[in-house]
């Protein structure tokens, strides 16, 4: 019988994450299927219902809900906790479990560019869900963060004591030695492709590797920035695909055929 995951978000219609998982249901032999499940608010607990009864395998979670649906659950697990949003819904003995694979998604992305941040300065644009992903796996690799962003007082919050919190005003402080800098903010994102949260007249650290998390489209002007003052640049499609690899591997426990995502959306993005 067929099985059912999908994205509840509000809007979804964007989502590339149903191509890349059918590509991989496919692959693997799976009678599995991702479809998009627009839910507004007052939706959110009908949809968990639906995962709760069996009808839903899992689910992935996306804007408005990854806080909201958290309170909803039976169990956060420790890497949404410490993020305080949930992307990843798995169903377990009849119990939710709320995980997020952004940090794990970035983190194998990084190993794959063969990015070492142990002990070394890195800088994170943003405090939203993903940008507090980003920071939790580069503290988990040993990296020294400072996040920049328009309100300082929830980058403190996000950071903690051991990182450094700036205005994006400051930007021109960022230290040279910085190895890498990650757009964690939406500035950029496609319609709105001519955008940057980045001044013209601040250099990047011509060390740095520039890694933008938007992945549509593939080159933004922030990533062009960089590249002007010598520093390198990548999207954040190697992070989609592998925090979909591993909400893949949590929901059917098969090895999620990494090339097969890629592919998919390589195609499409
Ligand atoms: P979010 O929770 O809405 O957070 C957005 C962050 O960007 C907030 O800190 C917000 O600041 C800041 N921001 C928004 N507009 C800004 C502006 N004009 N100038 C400066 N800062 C601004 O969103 P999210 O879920 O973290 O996602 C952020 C980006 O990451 C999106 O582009 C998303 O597509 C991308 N993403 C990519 C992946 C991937 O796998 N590649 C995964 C997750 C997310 P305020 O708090 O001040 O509003």
């Amino acid at each position: 019988m067929a099985r059912w995951v999908g994205l509840i978000g509000w809007p979804v219609e964007h989502s590339r994450s149903p191509l890349m998982h059918n590509a991989a249901f496919a692959a693997r032999g799976l009678d599995w299927q991702y479809v998009l499940l627009p839910t507004s608010p007052d939706q959110l607990q009908a949809a968990l219902d639906q995962i709760r009864s069996g009808e839903l395998a899992g689910a992935n979670v996306t804007i408005p809900h990854k806080s909201a649906v958290m309170p909803l659950l039976d169990e956060i697990d420790p890497a949404a906790e410490a993020i305080r949003a949930v992307n990843t819904i798995v169903p377990r003995d009849g119990r939710l479990i709320g995980c997020n694979t952004d940090a794990i998604g970035f983190t194998r992305a990084l190993s794959e560019m063969a990015v070492d941040v142990n002990g070394k300065p890195c800088a994170v644009l943003g405090t939203g869900g993903a940008a507090r992903a980003v920071a939790h796996a580069l503290k988990g690799l040993g990296g020294s963060v400072t996040i920049y962003a328009r309100e300082v007082t929830e980058a403190r919050a996000l950071i903690g004591l051991d990182g450094q919190a700036r205005s994006l005003d400051d930007l021109d402080q960022l230290e040279r030695e910085t190895i890498l800098v990650v757009n964690a903010t939406p500035v950029g994102m496609a319609p709105n492709v001519d955008a940057s949260p980045w001044p013209d007249d601040v250099r990047f650290p011509a060390s740095a590797l520039a890694l933008d998390l938007i992945y549509n489209p593939r080159r933004t002007r922030w990533m062009a920035q960089a590249e002007r003052s010598g520093a390198r640049s990548t999207n954040g499609l190697a992070m989609l695909i592998y925090q979909g690899a591993a909400a893949f591997e949590m929901w059917t426990g098969h090895t999620a055929p990494v090339d097969v995502m890629r592919a998919a959306l390589e195609a499409e993005v």
